[in-house]
């Protein structure tokens, strides 16, 4: 880099310095929304089988998925749940983008299979998505989406209700929340694909499985998972 690109830089950083999300150290210009030693501290998830792996079992008996990719463990009060509160209540849009990035560079060096068509961000709610301003999974899946190469596809299913807090229910009815959450509007964008869907975080995977077993429906459809965090219970 040249010395007006270092210039330019360090004057930036100096009107604008960026701050750790995580332990509010100001950050170094090498580092983002990270510093290093919470980048450290990051639970990074290392499958080395995307086949069969805690995510592929959790939905053993429910529906099949062909492969699945999670970046890091939820650790309560750690970097990644600084991380995931940023992408959900912060605006912080830019940090999606980012970890989209992250997710597709770990994909890529750990050799996720690539033979997915299209990439699928879990669906907000049109009202839940226009309070916040954006979708984060679809932040996500852009990332994941240019650094592939594959086509993102935002506008094939719906969320169609807008669907209450998930938590403090037990699984039957957290089950029957979730029953026929999404509607495909565009058959012919799904028909025939591996679609690959992404979401920010995993619990249950009941969400997942409502939109996966509507996908299913279609002819010819095959799933893949990847998503930015998982709960450390699965
Ligand atoms: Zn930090």
């Amino acid at each position: 880099m040249s010395f007006f690109h270092d210039v330019l830089e360090g004057t930036i950083e100096m009107f604008f310095p960026e701050y750790c999300v995580s332990c509010g150290r100001r950050l170094l210009p090498s580092e983002h929304f990270l510093c290093l030693d919470c980048n450290i501290e990051l639970a990074t998830v290392t499958f080395d089988n995307f086949r069969d792996n805690s995510i592929t079992r959790l939905f053993w008996g429910r529906l099949p998925i062909q492969t699945a990719f999670a970046f890091m463990h939820f650790v309560p009060h750690g970097p990644s749940q600084a991380v995931l509160h940023e992408l959900k209540y912060k605006q912080n849009k830019e940090i999606g983008y980012h970890f989209g990035e992250q997710m597709a560079l770990s994909m890529k060096g750990k050799g996720f299979p690539t033979d997915f068509d299209i990439v699928l961000p879990v669906p907000l709610h049109p009202k839940k998505k226009a309070i916040r301003g954006y979708n984060q999974a679809e932040l996500l899946a852009t990332g994941i989406a240019e650094t592939f190469d594959k086509k993102l596809e935002t506008r094939a299913v719906q969320r169609t209700r807008f669907n209450p807090t998930q938590t403090h229910k037990s699984m039957t009815e957290r089950w029957e929340n979730v029953k026929n959450l999404f509607h495909i509007t565009h058959p012919r964008r799904i028909q025939g694909k591996h679609i690959l869907i992404v979401d920010d975080v995993i619990t249950t995977g009941s969400t997942i499985e409502s939109l996966a077993n509507e996908l299913l429906k279609l002819n010819d459809v095959k799933i893949s998972l990847a998503v930015l965090a998982m709960a450390q219970e699965i």
